[in-house]
């Protein structure tokens, strides 16, 4: 079996890794946050000193971190001047797709491969090895990569060669995140009308209204009184602007998401940053000055 580093334990990486470990692949891991490692190590991964290390001991190596900036230091600085000729870099992060072409060449011209493998789908996903892939990958690369990606996740799309994946993940969280917004303004204005919460989940799941956040991201964050993240919106405000940006490179108008973008903007100077992207409707009903409605306890 290949040699698998992994670099970047956060909120995404921490159960992705510990899945290729559980699953049989013995990982090498880092993070500029021990906390990250500590749980890796606990399921019998190694620890790395630093990204040289993974870089230097590795066949394929994982990266997981927050956006272009972290991407293009840790590959480009980080395993790009140690990895062997061959090595594989599978960047998973969600970043600006024109960031992941220029990585993607630099790591081609060292004589190493590139994959991008951007994932769909929720945290709580990532923790019960249910993620999706959008892969963007060489067919030989693709088949390298897969049984890794069967260790982490359950829907694999080969959606066309390097930087497709990362597109397909932009459009993706393009809708997810603007539909976020939309659905933390319908349920202010329920809030409002005096409406109970559970019916009125209940009733728009059934008309044309239905969406995945009502189905399966409200019910059990913010509806059930837990705005920790799973997605933060500061990522999620992040994302839209990937869309918008790259939108507006090709001149198509994104206007729904230019909108959202400055709503989570606004959860962003209330305080909400940090908390998971369902909490957009405690901000919006903290504005609107309406108690924020919650479903009742299941226990
Ligand atoms: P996170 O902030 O929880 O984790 C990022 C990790 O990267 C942190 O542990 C941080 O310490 C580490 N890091 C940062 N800079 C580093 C560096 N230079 N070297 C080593 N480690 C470094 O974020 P997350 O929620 O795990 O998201 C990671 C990526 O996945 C983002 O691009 C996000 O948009 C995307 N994503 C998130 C979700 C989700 O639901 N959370 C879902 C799909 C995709």
């Amino acid at each position: 079996t290949p040699k698998i580093g992994f670099i970047g334990l956060g909120r995404m990486g921490r159960p992705m890794a510990s899945n290729l470990q559980r699953n049989g692949f013995a990982t090498l891991s880092y993070d500029v946050n021990p906390q990250g490692i500590a749980a890796l190590v606990a399921l019998g991964g190694r620890a790395a000193g630093s990204i040289a290390e993974v870089a230097r001991e590795s066949d394929i190596v994982f990266t997981m971190l927050p956006a272009h900036p972290e991407v293009r230091a840790v590959v480009l600085d980080g395993i790009v001047p140690h990895a062997r000729p061959g090595t594989l870099v599978v960047d998973m992060s969600t970043i600006d797709p024109l960031a992941t072409d220029e990585v993607a060449a630099a790591v081609e011209a060292a004589g190493l491969g590139f994959v991008d493998a951007p994932v769909g789908r929720l945290a709580t996903h990532a923790d019960r090895g249910e993620c999706l892939f959008m892969v963007g990958a060489s067919p030989e690369n693709f088949e390298r990569v897969k049984p890794m990606l069967e260790a982490m996740g359950t829907t694999i799309h080969h959606c066309g060669p390097a930087g497709a994946g990362i597109r397909m993940k932009v459009v993706n969280n393009y809708l997810a995140i603007a539909a976020c917004q939309l659905n933390a303004e319908t349920l202010t204005l329920a809030a409002r009308f005096g409406l109970d919460v559970e019916r009125t989940i209940d009733i728009l799941n059934g008309t044309t209204a239905n969406n995945g956040h009502l189905k399966t991201n409200f019910p059990v964050k913010v509806l059930a009184g837990d705005i920790e993240p799973g997605f933060q919106i500061d990522l999620a405000h992040k994302d839209l602007g990937l869309a918008l940006t790259s939108a507006s490179s090709m001149k198509v108008p994104l206007a729904m998401g230019a909108a959202a973008r400055e709503c989570l903007q606004l959860a962003r100077s209330r305080g909400f940053g940090g908390k998971d992207f369902s909490a957009l409707l405690d901000a919006w009903c903290d504005l609107a000055g309406v108690e924020a409605p919650r479903l009742p306890s299941k226990t």
